[in-house]
């Protein structure tokens, strides 16, 4: 197995060390552990919860370090990308001229509200903004991925985090409908991710309805923890390779070098 999202002690909302991480992985028996620290923005962007651009170095450093010191487990380089309308010039040559094994593309933003950040619980108790933001969320998720240059989608319905449902509209199944397709024409993949397990909707991002559409539509699965501490690594992944069975799947994918591989479950 793999766990393809993990964070640093960089990021600022991590803990541990990241050998830590690799231990836990080798513990776990995992092939694969991929490190996704949040990427630095030139020109300051949610500057609390993530590296500032001068300590790209030492992430990358860190991530090359950590590369040759297991022979058990194989580590992949790579960051976790916002979708920042308008402002994705300022990070793309960086992100395309650095050697990424792959990239997760989140929205932890719709617009100016971080609403996966607890001290915004608030927009969630009036059903009429909650259903606003779930249906921002998924117009952001869409212009994201249909302008593509990542591989995998993180913790897709994330806007459930502290419990939320999405609005039963027909908008919100026409752009998950959207966004799964363009997903299958950007050869984008979705990861199973277990940190909503640890979250209050005590679920994992995506929903069993997501992730059977997915399948029918011919979108890949990654796996993550989303791990923000050592003792996150391969956190639930038996429940993860249980419920992507459940939904069809009997493969999942790997990356190296932005280049897809294909392994059975
Ligand atoms: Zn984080
Ligand atoms: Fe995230
Ligand atoms: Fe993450
Ligand atoms: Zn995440």
């Amino acid at each position: 197995m793999i766990d393809y999202h993990t964070h640093t002690s960089l990021c600022k909302h991590a803990d541990g060390d990241p050998k830590e991480y690799l231990a836990a992985a080798e513990k776990a028996g995992l092939k694969e552990i991929g490190i996704s620290d949040h990427t630095p923005w030139p020109t300051g962007y949610d500057t609390q919860f993530r590296m500032t651009p001068e300590e790209f170095r030492e992430y990358r450093e860190l991530v090359s370090k950590l590369a040759v010191s297991s022979s058990k487990v194989k580590v992949k380089y790579a960051l976790e990308i916002d979708w920042v309308p308008g402002r994705m010039d300022e990070v793309r040559s960086h992100v395309e001229n650095e050697p990424f094994d792959y990239l997760i593309g989140s929205v932890h933003y719709t617009d100016d509200l971080p609403f996966d950040n607890p001290d915004h619980q608030a927009v969630w108790k009036s059903v009429e903004r909650s259903a606003e933001v779930w249906t921002r969320y998924y117009e952001l998720l869409l212009e994201f991925v249909s302008q593509g240059g990542f591989e995998i989608i993180g913790h897709f319905d994330l806007p459930k985090k502290f419990g939320s449902r999405p609005p039963e509209t027909e908008r919100i199944t026409s752009l998950i409908d959207d966004i799964l397709t363009a997903a299958a024409d950007n050869h984008i993949v979705v990861e199973l991710n277990t940190a909503g397990l640890r979250k209050p909707v005590r679920e994992i991002y995506p929903s069993p309805d997501i992730l059977r559409k997915a399948k029918a539509k011919g979108v890949g699965i990654t796996f993550g923890s989303d791990a923000h501490s050592p003792c996150d690594v391969a956190a639930n992944f038996a429940e993860a390779i249980h419920l992507a069975k459940e939904c069809g799947f009997d493969s999942y994918t790997t990356f190296e070098k932005r280049a897809l591989l294909p392994r059975r479950l």
